[in-house]
């Protein structure tokens, strides 16, 4: 396993369950995965301090472990090529190739390849000078959201309500460069209202299969305000979407994307999980990733419940067209537990209590986000530092569970949201 956060955790746990591993590493790795043990003969999960970007290092590891299924959670490896590398060498690995990849890293393409391919998203143009995209942004009357075209460490995304913020967004993007070469071209959308929702589906450059849906809470703070973070909570399923829209949607962006895929010549082995806004038009996709959410991974892979070694092994060989994904009807919650500051400035190494006491309870778990063991003790070691997941019969009781177990762990200046879910049990 390649990374080191809270989805890493629940890929570990979950892989950890399968009968078919007998050895497993993590390059980084956290504390929790440190924790973990295999279910088939009990081994330990060993973390390796290699970075997740360092490429001839995770390479090479790999070689002389004879590692037989490699699987990567973050998109920075992704985008750098680490499957096209590790192919080269004969090496199994499971997540999207470098071109692939560009389905994240590009903004650009992505909205070119939706339009192309006829997939539902917001009106848009892609510009590289500043002059014609704020023509563009007076032409949607100043709501519009401004996208840096590459990777900004999730910052590259600026949303505006009148044509003086607009303006200020080129700028900032294109002639401060605020987010470096990233924003040498922009797209530009029409500012989309609705309800939020992630999907994510398992391809393997023939067949995409759908997960349930789930929704994320991006913002710091209740109530959805505060800045922007990596997530702060998720829950599974959201009664936003009925199974049955669930089915429509999926048929009206995963069936265009696989068939621009083989088109496009991108082989698309992997995850793909669409950011979707519910508008009072129908769904339309903000984004694209290429990878596993995080936290949306904590929820899903608690409901899972096929072998996960399985599904990912018929997602590279190109089998899933045999495979049925089976979930568990019960809701599952995320809480996601952050240092205090989050995300702006804050301070590591605060020792967390109540981990024990925590695990005890039933239909728990606690993933290790940002944590680090310092002198046998688990401390902070990150903005998001735990992802505190509770399944239950219904959303209200998976709520109330992860709330219970959040209730158990402390540490200093620790600061979660009160309100994961509650918009689905208004
Ligand atoms: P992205 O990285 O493109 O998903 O953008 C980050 C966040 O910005 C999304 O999760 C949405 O909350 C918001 N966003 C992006 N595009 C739009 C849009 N066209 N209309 C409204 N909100 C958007």
């Amino acid at each position: 396993m390649i990374g080191s956060g809270g989805r890493e955790h629940a890929l570990v746990w979950k892989l950890a369950l399968s009968p078919q591993v007998t050895q497993m590493w993590c390059a980084p790795g956290n504390a929790g995965i440190a924790r973990e043990r295999l279910a088939k003969n009990g081994s330990a999960v060993e973390c390796v301090s290699i970075g997740a970007e360092d490429l001839p290092k995770l390479l090479a590891f790999a070689q002389e472990k004879k590692i037989d299924l490699t699987v990567v959670g973050p998109d920075n490896p992704l985008a750098l090529g680490i499957v096209n590398l590790f192919q080269q060498h004969d090496l199994r690995i499971w997540g999207v190739n470098q071109k692939a990849a560009q389905f994240e890293s590009s903004k650009v393409f992505s909205q070119k390849f939706m339009e192309k391919y006829g997939i539902p998203t917001a009106a848009a143009g892609t510009f590289s000078e500043a002059g014609p995209a704020k023509a563009f942004c007076a032409s949607l009357g100043g709501k519009c959201v401004v996208k840096a075209d590459g990777l900004a460490l999730g910052k590259g995304v600026l949303i505006c309500t009148n044509q003086t913020e607009a303006e200020k967004a080129v700028d900032e993007i294109m002639v401060s460069k605020a987010f470096g070469t990233a924003g040498a071209r922009v797209v530009i959308q029409e500012l989309l209202e609705g309800i939020e929702v992630s999907l994510h589906a398992l391809c393997d450059g023939k067949t995409a299969k759908i997960f349930p849906t789930s929704q994320d809470h991006k913002r710091a703070l209740d109530g959805d305000l505060g800045l922007n973070t990596g997530g702060m909570g998720t829950y599974s399923p959201t009664p936003f979407l009925s199974d049955a829209q669930l089915a429509e949607t999926a048929r009206r962006v995963l069936k265009p994307f696989m068939r621009g895929c083989v088109a496009e010549g991108i082989d698309y082995r992997g995850l793909l999980y669409p950011g979707v806004m519910l508008t009072k038009a129908g769904p339309k996709i903000l984004e694209f990733n290429a990878r596993f959410g995080d936290p949306e991974t904590q929820v899903y892979l608690t409901r899972l419940e096929n072998d996960l070694v399985e599904l990912l092994d018929a997602s590279v060989s190109g089998t899933l067209d045999k495979v049925e994904l089976k979930w568990n009807p019960a809701a599952s919650v995320c809480v996601v537990m952050a240092s205090g500051g989050y995300p702006g400035n804050y301070t590591k190494g605060k020792p967390i209590h109540g981990l024990e006491d925590a695990a005890k309870l039933p239909d728990v778990k606690v993933f290790h986000a940002g944590t680090a063991l310092k002198e046998n003790q688990i401390v902070t070691n990150g903005g998001r530092v735990l992802g505190v997941t509770a399944l239950g019969k219904d959303l209200k009781t998976a709520q109330a569970a992860a709330y219970a177990a959040v209730g158990k762990i402390h540490f200093d200046g620790a600061h979660f949201r009160r309100d994961i879910a509650a918009k689905a049990l208004e």
